[in-house]
């Protein structure tokens, strides 16, 4: 179905809303926003099976998937509601006056506000928990800041739906106009006219490289520049420790199988790096991947551009000098599906050529072969920055390879002990970002509810009156939330 693209006159008026609507929302309590959150995630459960179908129909990602995707955005939304009416995420902290001090100590008290109009745009591989519902629009309404999405053109029809699902909670919830505002455009101009538009305070992007690099460029070039918050593609480096390869080279090869094909290789923490150092152990790994690999047949990707990209970056990595294709799966694709591949080359290979580092966004994996630690250790030093990196080995292997670990822990956001990447838990603790090129700001997380903290900035407010401060930061607490009082962390 084809939707009309948003024209530059309507932008600029839904942004008008958006701004109006800002001023009244910001004023809500914390309880109204998690109200409004929880409506957001009872219409999506309304939406029912025609939502799934029609996700289906426009991704070819299976009902399984699909359910279980919905499930994990409701939870977002309601886990995310929790987090915002439980309020340590706005880092309350009071440091109490003190007239006894040479020169007097003023009162001081801060804490975190929102930013105001924040513009979202979402992956084509998540068209839930990732796009108009998902982990960005749920951190801006708890921050308090309203939300316009840019609907991903793969799955329109899906984030219509969404859309109609966030409006409907709006006005059950008495929500101001503007609060949500959901857009069509197919091309780069209406993306760019609402990053550059002066009402727009923050972007929250989920994508390419390409994609997020342009948008945080478009932000940091404005008159005004704004944070642009890009989660973009990694390769998500495994690295295959060498006792740890000696005791289990099938087994882990068998998982490896496994994680880098799973979903047609769509997750942005695919594994497309393996590491290993040449031996016995990695040999036999490289024969079991190889044996897995060509009995795993060819899936339907997202849409004809993630498949005609993926035929192409693949052939591009394999047409590389001292690249060798280790196997492909067995079974011919079909139109628009991904080919399941594994490739390998040297170490040396890697460190000389920056095409080996590219993500190949599908199935695809490279092994690559060191010979000793020392080039494992220049290849984890010359490997750009990683949403995840991953370590398979034995507690031996930890102890004895303390440079390694310190060089891996440089470059990701998240390290997996004798695991597989893909899989990205909803909680507190997670980190879903990493140094550029995973993000643009490594300092965030776009998953868990610390990633309501992208969408605010703090204020102190100093020598004010107990009746005139915010709630939050009045004395005694009346919100119970968790705050900082004269350097005691607690519910005071
Ligand atoms: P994409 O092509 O970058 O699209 C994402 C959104 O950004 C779309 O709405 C797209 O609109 C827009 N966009 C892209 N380039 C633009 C530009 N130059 N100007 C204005 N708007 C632009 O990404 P995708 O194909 O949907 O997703 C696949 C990629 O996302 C993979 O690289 C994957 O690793 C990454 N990913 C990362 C994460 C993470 O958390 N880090 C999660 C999921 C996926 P148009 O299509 O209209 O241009």
């Amino acid at each position: 179905m084809q939707f009309p693209e948003a024209t530059i006159p309507e932008i600029d008026l839904l942004m008008e809303q958006a701004w109006k609507a800002f001023h009244q929302y910001r004023k809500l309590s914390l309880r109204q926003r998690a109200t409004f959150m929880r409506a957001i995630a009872t219409e999506l459960e309304n939406c029912g099976d025609e939502l799934l179908f029609t996700a289906m129909r426009e991704t070819n990602l299976p009902e399984a998937r699909l359910r279980s995707e919905r499930a994990r955005t409701i939870f977002q939304l309601t886990s995310y509601a929790a987090a915002c009416e439980e309020g340590a995420w706005l880092e309350a902290r009071i440091d109490e006056a003190n007239p006894a001090k040479t020169p007097p100590k003023p009162d001081i008290r801060k804490m975190l506000v929102p930013l105001g109009p924040v513009v979202v745009f979402g992956a084509s591989n998540f068209p839930f928990a990732y796009s108009t519902a998902g982990g960005d629009t749920a951190c801006a309404f708890a921050a308090g800041c309203p939300v316009i999405v840019k609907a991903h053109p793969a799955h329109a029809q899906t984030s219509e739906l969404v859309g109609n699902a966030i409006l409907a909670a709006a006005a059950k919830c008495n929500m101001p106009k503007g609060i949500f505002t959901h857009v069509h455009g197919a091309g780069i101009e209406v993306g760019k006219a609402l990053v550059t538009h002066p009402h727009t305070k923050a972007v929250g992007f989920t994508g390419s490289f390409a994609g997020g690099k342009q948008l945080f460029d478009w932000g940091n070039q404005r008159a005004v520049p704004i944070p642009v918050f890009s989660e973009m593609g990694s390769i998500n480096p495994v690295f295959l420790l060498p006792e740890k390869l000696e005791q289990s080279a099938p087994g882990l090869a068998k998982a490896y199988a496994g994680s880098i094909t799973l979903g047609v290789g769509q997750f942005c923490t695919n594994p497309g790096l393996i590491i290993g150092i040449e031996s016995p152990g990695l040999q036999q790994f490289i024969a079991t991947l190889a044996d897995e690999i060509k009995h795993i047949a060819p899936g339907t990707m997202l849409h004809p551009g993630i498949a005609k990209a993926f035929t192409e970056k693949r052939s591009t990595a394999l047409a590389q000098e001292q690249v060798a294709l280790v196997a492909e799966s067995a079974t011919a694709p079909a139109q628009n599906q991904g080919l399941p591949t594994v490739a390998s080359a040297s170490g040396q290979a890697f460190l000389d050529n920056p095409v080996l580092h590219q993500e190949v966004f599908g199935p695809y994996s490279i092994v690559i072969r060191c010979k000793d630690m020392a080039e494992m250790i220049a290849v984890a030093t010359h490997t750009e920055g990683q949403l995840t990196a991953t370590l398979m080995a034995t507690d031996n292997d930890v102890r004895r390879h303390d440079e390694l670990l310190e060089a891996v822990k440089n470059i990701c956001g998240r390290i997996i002990m004798n695991g597989v990447p893909t899989g990205v838990e909803v909680c507190l603790s997670m980190q879903h970002g990493g140094p550029y090129p995973a993000s643009t700001d490594s300092r965030f997380t776009s998953v868990g509810a610390d990633g309501i903290k992208r969408f605010a900035r703090p204020v102190a407010f100093q020598n004010w009156s107990n009746d005139l401060l915010p709630d939050e930061l009045k004395d005694g607490n009346p919100l119970k939330i968790w705050r900082t009082v004269n350097n005691k962390p607690g519910l005071e």
